[in-house]
Order: structure tokens, then sequence, then C-alpha cells
């Protein structure tokens, strides 16, 4: 007899009251005392803001994430504190666009940069400006505008393409976030001047003076060209060698563009030919704070969560949240005081935690049962049983791409489920998995941090970062 047959719902909340109470005193719960991470500060303004957007990193990929990240430490997981978890504010974020529910990146980034939320699909462009954008700015100057203006240094680094909807929501105005390079901007849009995102990074005006992550082939031998012809102090990287070469108290303004397209995904990433994102955090720092700038502000993007979600692929979403994990970890170390420092997501995904696994159990693995359901169960006791008789995981997404679960599936195996390219099963089949639109977290350390509580609409983090700084 399954499992599910022989238990009713209040059995399963009745046996987990017990456990919570049997786990109440285990030695390996977190030690929360350690708070090292709250930057005790004594500044009443943020010289510095480093805004961290795990892109799609919804709560459930910071509690599975959590897990991840913890068990590959040898720990059982649950307990473990990420590297933003002891920031002593947090928040939950409204992520809707203007026009979507669930939101896409590129109005909620808008939201994030520009302080107004805006349509799906457009990047710094306000709702009925479309067109004037090209030429003139669509709507309100982007955070990293006004802090340029302000006398500080912007960078921005991102494991996606520079010149993808997060990223290029720091520099670029829109209509379309598919204006990447000039060959995108619709031949109708092109007499009234608009320029593809590429152009407008390597433009003389352009706000940013660092910028790290993939996506060369946006941009033509001129643009790069462009970008080099700023002055002396302008540089294009193109490998990893010609990165780790730099040294960054020289200061220089370096466009870094490692791959054609978005970086590889941290799990199959090659550090010989890829900087890690905490690699390039930590070059990022040190370059805009060893500048005779009045402070810097920095974004920092985990671009490949969003796309492994997209593919079902908890394994390589989770890899990538890992990355952000320690480059969360390296900006907290290399920054004092005056550093603002944020980390959230655009959005979340239909990404779920599910089916009662034992406490442990490994986090992409097949659902084992905790000894107290397991001596209730008749047959093979390894596995949890779904109502068709085979194991089930624990990670899975709603709708996407991965296999749709039918009685006539074959059982899954843990070997199988574990597995670098192993997609996750769905219950609505998709091209594509999809966002999803509950709210996300927003966590802050540092001056100006306090604003971060409550619920929160997206395009309040603008004046958080504005106000922080004190240029309002
Ligand atoms: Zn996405």
């Amino acid at each position: 007899m399954s499992i599910s047959r022989k238990f009713s719902q209040s059995a399963f909340l009745f046996a987990f009251g017990l456990l919570s109470v049997a786990l109440g005193g285990c030695a390996d719960s977190a030690d929360r005392s350690q708070k090292s991470n709250i930057k005790t500060t004594s500044a009443s303004k943020a010289q510095n803001v480093i805004l961290f957007i795990g892109d799609g990193m919804g709560v459930s990929t910071v509690t599975a994430g959590r897990i991840f990240v913890g068990q590959e430490q040898g720990k059982l997981g649950e307990e473990h504190v990420l590297s933003f978890e002891t920031f002593d504010n947090v928040a939950l974020v409204k992520t809707y666009n203007t026009n979507a529910q669930v939101p896409d990146s590129a109005g909620t980034a808008t939201a994030i940069m520009s302080g107004y939320k805006t349509n799906i699909g457009t990047v710094n462009v306000e709702p009925g400006k479309e067109l004037q954008g090209c030429g003139d700015i669509p709507g309100k100057p982007t955070f990293a505008q006004i802090a340029s203006d302000g006398g500080k240094s912007v960078g921005i680094i991102s494991t996606a393409r520079i010149t993808h909807a997060t990223p290029a929501a720091v520099f670029g105005y829109a209509d379309s976030r598919d204006w990447e390079a000039d060959k995108d901007i619709p031949e109708k849009v092109i007499d009234y001047g608009c320029q593809s995102l590429a152009a407008q990074l390597v433009d003389a005006d352009t706000p940013v003076n660092l910028a790290l992550g993939g996506g060369a082939k946006e941009f033509s031998d001129i643009q790069f060209g462009a970008w080099d012809e700023q002055g002396e102090n302008h540089v294009v990287v193109k490998t990893g060698v010609e990165f780790s070469a730099l040294a960054a108290s020289d200061t220089q303004d370096v466009l870094g563009l490692f791959t054609p397209s978005h970086l590889s995904f941290e799990a199959d990433r090659d550090p010989a030919v890829e900087p890690s994102l905490a690699e390039m955090t930590a070059f990022a720092i040190d370059n805009l704070s060893a500048r005779d700038t009045d402070g810097y502000v920095l974004m920092v993007e985990a671009g490949r969560i969003d796309h492994a979600h997209h593919g079902a692929n908890a394994y390589g979403a989770l890899k990538d949240f890992q990355a952000l994990d320690e480059a969360v970890a390296i900006a907290i170390k290399k920054t004092g005081d005056d550093t603002l420092i944020l980390v959230t997501a655009d959005h979340s995904h239909v990404f779920t935690i599910a089916g009662y696994p034992k406490r442990g159990n490994p986090i992409l693995g097949l659902v084992s049962p905790s000894d107290y359901i397991a001596e209730k169960m008749d047959d093979d006791k390894r596995y949890m049983k779904a109502k068709d008789g085979k194991p089930y995981t624990t990670l899975g997404y709603h709708n996407g791409g991965g296999e749709v679960r039918t009685p006539d599936s074959p059982a899954l195996t843990d070997n199988e489920v574990q597995a670098r390219e192993y997609r996750q099963q769905v219950a609505v089949p998709m091209y594509s998995e999809t966002h999803a639109g509950e709210d996300v977290p927003l966590y802050a350390t540092g001056p100006g941090a306090d604003a971060v509580r409550g619920v929160m609409e997206q395009n309040e983090v603008h004046s958080v970062m504005v106000k922080a700084m004190g240029l309002e």
C-alpha cells in the first residue's frame, strides 16, 4: 500500500509537529549569533552601493540553494546560512509590470533601476513614451545616470549578455529588450534615431565605467573601437587570460566580454577561459574603489539562474545560485560600513520544493521518507511514492520542457535525477518553463538599509539606493 493512501493530511501535520520538537535541540541548527555580515554603520550616507540581482531567484530558489550550498559543505543543508542571510533588513518585493501580472526582466529591471514600473519587454521607457526614447531620455534617468552625474563611478557585471534586459537597464533605453545589437533595430524605427543597447553602452555619454560579462557578438568592431577611443584608460578584453593580466589598481575602464553570447552556466564553466562571478565582483570592487571618484555603484547579475530554470534544470540553477552566494561573500569581505549592499531578484520562477523529504535528503534527489513516515510504510522504504507507486523528486516545476509525468512514465532513479543535465518533471508542458508572479525577497545591509522593510513595490528599490547615497 502506498504511503499516500495510508496517511491523511492531519497525520502529516501531527508527524511534523513531533519532528519539529525532536529537531529543536539539534546540534546541527545554525548559529545565528554570528551576525558578522551586518554592517554596524556609523556612516550616515552610502559612499557605495552594490546591487546583486539573482535573475529569477525567487524564495524557493533561495531555500533550495541554501540546502544545496550547505550540502556541498557536508552539512545536512537546511540549517546553512547564506552570505546574505545575516543582513539586518529584509523585505518582500511586488514584481508585476504595468501590463503584466507575471513580469519579465526588462520591466522589473526598469522598476529597480529607474524607479517606475513599465510594460513587459521594455527597458527604461515609460508606457506611452515609445519611440520618444530615441535621441532623448524616455522617462526618468536611471540610477546609474543619477549616480554618475553625482560623481560616482559605475560598474556592471552579468553572466548573461551585457546587453541582456537586466544589465541593459543599468545604462540603456529601448522600446524592446530585443534591440541588443544594431541588426536588431527594426527598419521602421531607425529613422527615429533609435540606437541598439550595444551602441548605447559604448557611447561617449554612457554612465558605465566598467562592464564585465558575455555578449561580444552584439558589438561591432567599430563599437569596440568606440569604447577604446573614449580615452587612454579604456580597454577592451575578450579572454579570461587578458582579464587576469589586468591590475584592478590601474583603474582602467574595462569592457570585458568573454563569450559571444551568455557566459557559460557555472556548472559548465572552464575557469581558465571565463572568470567566475566572484572573481569579476572582486576585480570590480578593487577597480572602482581605487578610483579618484566619490564612490561607486555596482550592479552584479547572476543572469543564468533564470536560464537554467527556463530549461527546467534545477542543477544548473542551483550552481549559478551558489556562484551568486560566493560573489556576495566577496563583496561583504571587501567593503566597509560605507557601502549599502542589496541582494534581490527581479522575479521568481515556477519552482517548488515539496513532498516530505527527510531532513538532509539530497536536495536534487528523490524524496526519501523520515523515520517516522518510513516505519509506517510496508513496501520499499527507501523512497516516498506518488499515487502511481513510483518515486518522485523534491524539486519540480509547474510548467516547462521537462517530462510530463504520466502513468506510463518509467520509475525515476536517484542517479538520473541528480545528473547535471536532468530536467525536472512538469505538470504543464511548455517549450520553456516560465517566470512566476509571487513576491521576491530583498536583503539589505549598510547605510540606508533600514528603508528595506515590509512589503515594497519593486520601483521603491530605486529610491532606497538614491536616498542612501544622498542623491535625491
Ligand atoms: Zn527569464
